[in-house]
C-alpha cells in the first residue's frame, strides 16, 4: 500500500487536490491522508469545495490562519512535522505556491520523506511575490516535480533542476472539464444574479500586490470601473480584498460585488461572460479553458503560453497577440492520472 500525505490549505489547492484525489480513488493500493492547514477557513473559501468536489474530509485540520507570512509558515511547519512523524507516509504531496505548500514541503524534506510538487516550475521572476518564494523553495526540495507547461520545465532546467521533472499537463484543466460537466445541472447562478450570458465581464482580485496599499487597489478598481461603463462587471469578492477596500475606503459600488462562489458556480460564470479581468493564476487559464479572453491585472504572468497564444494580455499591453491559437501543453484532462500512475510506479 502506497501511503501519501496531501497538504492543502487554500482555495486553489482544494480544486487541484480534488482532481488528483479522484485519480487516486481510481487506483488500487493508494491510501491518502488529507491535511488541511486552515489557511483559508471561511465556508465559501473552503468547506464548499470539499462538499461540491467530493474531496475526502481532512484527517487532520490544523486551524492555522492569519499572522505574518513567517509566523504562519512556521506554525504550519511544526504542526505538519508532528503529523508526518506519526503517519510515516511514503510521499508528501503539495500543490502550487502558498505558505501551506512551503510548510508541507519543508517539513517532509527535513524528515527525508520525498516530496511531490504539483504545479512545479512556474516562475514570475518577481521575488517580491510571496508565491514566488514559496514555489522556488518548494521546487528545490522536491523529488518529483509535476509541471503543467513547457515553460515550467525550462524554468527548472535553468535553475539546474532536471531530476524528477515531468511535464504532465495542468490538473486545473482536468478540474475545469469535470466541473463544466457537473455545473450544467448543478448551478443556477445566472438566474440568481439576474445575469444574461454574453452581457457581463467576470473579475477577481486578491493578490498582495493589488491589495496591500490604497494606490494599487484604486488602480485596479479604476480599471474595472472603465469596463463597468460598458457592461456589468461581476466581482466575487475575496476576503482579503474586502478588508482592503474597507481599510482604504476604496468604493466598489460601480461593480456587481458578490460573495466568493463555489467552483461549479464559477464554471458557469466563466462560461457566460464576455471576458475575464483577474490577478489570479488559476482564473487566467480558466478563461482560456472556457474560450474567453483575459486581461491580467499584474505586471507579469507565470502562464506565458496564454499570452503567446493570444488569449491573455497583461493590463499594460494595448492588445492581444494575433492570431489566437489553441494551447496543447495543458494536456488532455488526464494530468492527475499521469501524476498518480507516476507516483505509484515510483514506489513499486
Ligand atoms: N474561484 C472560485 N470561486 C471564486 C473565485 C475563484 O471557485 O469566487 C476559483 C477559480 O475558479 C480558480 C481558483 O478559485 O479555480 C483560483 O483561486 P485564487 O484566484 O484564489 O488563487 P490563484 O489561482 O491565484 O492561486
Amino acid at each position: 500500500m502506497l501511503k501519501l500525505v496531501t497538504v492543502v490549505g487554500a482555495r486553489p489547492q482544494f480544486i487541484k487536490a480534488a482532481a488528483v484525489s479522484r485519480a487516486m480513488a481510481r487506483q488500487d493500493g493508494i491510501s491518502e491522508i488529507m491535511v488541511h492547514t486552515g489557511q483559508h477557513f471561511d465556508a465559501n473559501m473552503s468547506d464548499i469545495f470539499f462538499e461540491e468536489l467530493g474531496i475526502p474530509a481532512p484527517d487532520h485540520h490544523l486551524g492555522i490562519a492569519g499572522g505574518n507570512h513567517g509566523e504562519m509558515t512556521g506554525r504550519m511547519l511544526g504542526a505538519i512535522e508532528t503529523i508526518l512523524i506519526e503517519e510515516k507516509p511514503d510521499w508528501v504531496l503539495v500543490y502550487g505556491d502558498t505558505n501551506s505548500t512551503l510548510a508541507g514541503a519543508l517539513a517532509a524534506a527535513k524528515l527525508h520523506i520525498p516530496v511531490a510538487h504539483v504545479e512545479a516550475g512556474l516562475r514570475s521572476f518577481n521575488r517580491r511575490m510571496p508565491e514566488e518564494i514559496n514555489r522556488v523553495l518548494t521546487d528545490h526540495v522536491s523529488t518529483r516535480l509535476y509541471c503543467p507547461t513547457n515553460a515550467a520545465v525550462k524554468n527548472l532546467a535553468d535553475e539546474g533542476v532536471r531530476d524528477g521533472v515531468i511535464h504532465v499537463g495542468d490538473v486545473m484543466y482536468d478540474a475545469a472539464l469535470d466541473a463544466r460537466e457537473r455545473a450544467r445541472s448543478g448551478s443556477d447562478i445566472l438566474v440568481r444574479l439576474g445575469l444574461e450570458p454574453g452581457r457581463y465581464s467576470l473579475a477577481t482580485v486578491h493578490r498582495a500586490e493589488n491589495t496591500n496599499d490604497a494606490a494599487s487597489l484604486r488602480a485596479v478598481i479604476a480599471h474595472l470601473e472603465k469596463v463597468a461603463a460598458e457592461r456589468t462587471v461581476v466581482l466575487p469578492l475575496h476576503p482579503r480584498t474586502a478588508q482592503a477596500s474597507a481599510r482604504f475606503g476604496v468604493s466598489l459600488k460601480a461593480l456587481k460585488v458578490i460573495e466568493p462562489v463555489g467552483y461549479l458556480d464559477m464554471s458557469v460564470l466563466l462560461d457566460g461572460c464576455v471576458d475575464v479581468h483577474t490577478d489570479s493564476g488559476g482564473v487566467q487559464k480558466e478563461a482560456y479553458f472556457h474560450g474567453k479572453p483575459c486581461v491580467t491585472l499584474r505586471g507579469e504572468t507565470e502562464w506565458v503560453e496564454t499570452v503567446e497564444a493570444g488569449w491573455n494580455r497583461l493590463w499594460s499591453a494595448s492588445d492581444y497577440k494575433q492570431p489566437r491559437q489553441p494551447i496543447d501543453e495543458y494536456g488532455r484532462g488526464n494530468a492527475a492520472d499521469l501524476i498518480v500512475s507516476n507516483l505509484f510506479r515510483a514506489n513499486t
